[in-house]
């Protein structure tokens, strides 16, 4: 078995303990005689499942009871829509937008109310994260929203905005159980599995009680209603059976190696190693500022497209796969998620020196 060093944004890297378990217990789960992927979502089998990751991540996040938990399907995205449905009260909505999916969910909020950009980074290529202080909010806005890690660009919300007693709505999509979080300073969080938390499929929203309508403004799909969700216990259809039991998977992953202290010491050992090459290497150029910079997705890029397109190339040859940067921004991007040993970093780091070293004098930075 020859297993490579994957960089993906996502779906991105899983642990190899938990592929592993999976393969172990795939044709017949606890005992039933059944695969996980035959077994009824309502089944007292598969009721355990989803309880025990429910158990799980209240305790790995610390989450109380006031908080509730989501394991739903559509993919982050479809929340960008569900939110401002389920969240408006005035129909008034704050949105700071740091790159292209807090754009998108902008752009969504615009359909079913008022939605203001209160903050932007838009006007350096979203390299850096505003100042979100003393920001200018709608005195009767329903929320704050923030995408708090930016896949594609590799910034991250290192300061919450003071939101000035609003609801924060965070999508935490590719920094989810990466790092040590107050849930209570949250109103929402949400995120898609397929990055630290799975496999595509999932979508998990933790929502505090309080937000949770009977009855919304805009009536809306029976599905997209968080309440019928709650009440349902994410049970009113199918849901993503499989991908929730991977979900659990990570979860035990997760406390097996120490819990989420464990996981950001790790986290921010990884992505220093990198970053600290970035700052002193003469041909890679890291594209965020250094207060702004993602743990998770690291940016950068060379001197010349032609010489990323080069490095990933080579990369790829080592085993180093799925450099390249996001389509619309182009350079390298490095997705080092909990998954991704420290090993994986390092040989990375490697190439890149040997890479620099290999590099004609005039391609480097005078
Ligand atoms: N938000 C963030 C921060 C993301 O990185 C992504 C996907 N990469 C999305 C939203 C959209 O997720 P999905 O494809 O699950 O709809």
């Amino acid at each position: 078995m020859k297993r490579v060093y994957n960089f993906s944004s996502g779906p991105a890297i899983l642990p190899l303990e938990v592929l592993k378990q999976i393969q172990e217990e795939l044709l017949d789960f606890n005992n039933s005689g059944m695969s996980i992927l035959e077994i009824s979502h309502r089944s007292k089998t598969y009721d355990a499942v989803i309880k025990e990751t429910e158990k799980d991540l209240r305790e790995i996040m610390n989450i109380d009871s006031n908080y509730k938990i989501l394991f739903l399907q559509g993919g982050a995205s479809r929340q960008f829509s569900d939110i401002p449905l389920n969240l408006a009260k005035n129909g008034i909505f704050a949105y700071i937008t740091t790159g292209q999916f807090s754009e998108k969910a902008y752009k969504e909020a615009k359909k079913y109310g008022k939605a203001y950009e209160i903050a932007s980074s838009k006007d350096k290529d979203y390299s850096y994260i505003p100042d979100c202080s003393n920001l200018d909010i709608p005195y009767n806005a329903d929320y704050v929203y923030i995408c708090d890690n930016n896949t594609i660009y590799g910034s991250k919300f290192h300061t919450l905005p003071n939101t000035k007693g609003k609801p924060l709505v965070a999508d935490v999509s590719s920094c989810f159980l990466s790092e040590e979080i107050d849930i209570e300073n949250y109103g929402l969080v949400y995120a898609g599995a397929q990055k630290n938390a799975g496999i595509a499929g999932l979508t998990v929203v933790i929502i505090r009680e309080d937000l949770i309508q009977d009855i919304l403004p805009i009536s809306v799909a029976t599905m997209s209603h968080y309440k019928i969700q709650v009440d349902n216990e994410s049970l009113y259809n199918t849901p993503p059976t499989f991908s929730i039991y991977v979900f659990g998977k990570v979860l035990k992953w997760i406390k097996s190696v120490g819990g989420l202290k464990e996981i950001q010491k790790r986290n921010v050992e990884k992505a220093k190693l990198l970053y600290d090459y970035l700052d002193k290497s003469k041909l890679f150029i890291p594209l965020i500022r250094k207060d702004s910079r993602s743990m998770m997705n690291v940016t950068f890029k060379t001197t010349s497209d032609e010489l990323d397109t080069l490095f990933c190339m080579e990369a790829k040859k080592e085993g180093l796969v799925d450099l390249k940067g996001h389509r619309s921004v182009g350079g390298i991007r490095a997705s080092i998620y909990n998954a991704m040993p420290i090993e994986g970093v390092k040989k990375l780091v490697e190439f890149m020196k040997k890479f620099e070293d290999s590099v004609d004098e005039d391609k480097l930075i005078k």
